[in-house]
């Protein structure tokens, strides 16, 4: 298991973003024509952080925007959009 980068990352980040719209941290849109690094470039949280024993599983992937996902962090996930829906 390795960090970010691995190519099971990658593939399972390919997968979560497809058709994703919404970035799971804010709620606001996702670009997906917006390349990275731009702060608002689609990225794939770890729901589960690494340091908490989470993996690269699509499971434990939500889209999200590059920018919130860096904030965020390893720190524990905490929704602050009131709007958000559960994740199904
Ligand atoms: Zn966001």
């Amino acid at each position: 298991m390795g960090r970010t980068g691995g190519r099971r990352y990658r593939t399972n980040r390919a997968r979560v973003l497809q058709g994703a719209t919404v970035c799971y941290l804010c709620g606001q849109p996702i670009d997906q024509s917006i390349p990275a690094p731009d702060p608002m470039s689609p990225s794939a949280h770890h729901f589960v952080a690494y340091a908490a024993g989470g993996g690269d599983e699509v499971a434990n992937l939500r889209p999200t925007h590059l920018l919130c996902n860096q904030k965020q962090g390893d720190k524990p996930t905490r929704v602050v959009n009131r709007n958000s829906r559960e994740w199904t």
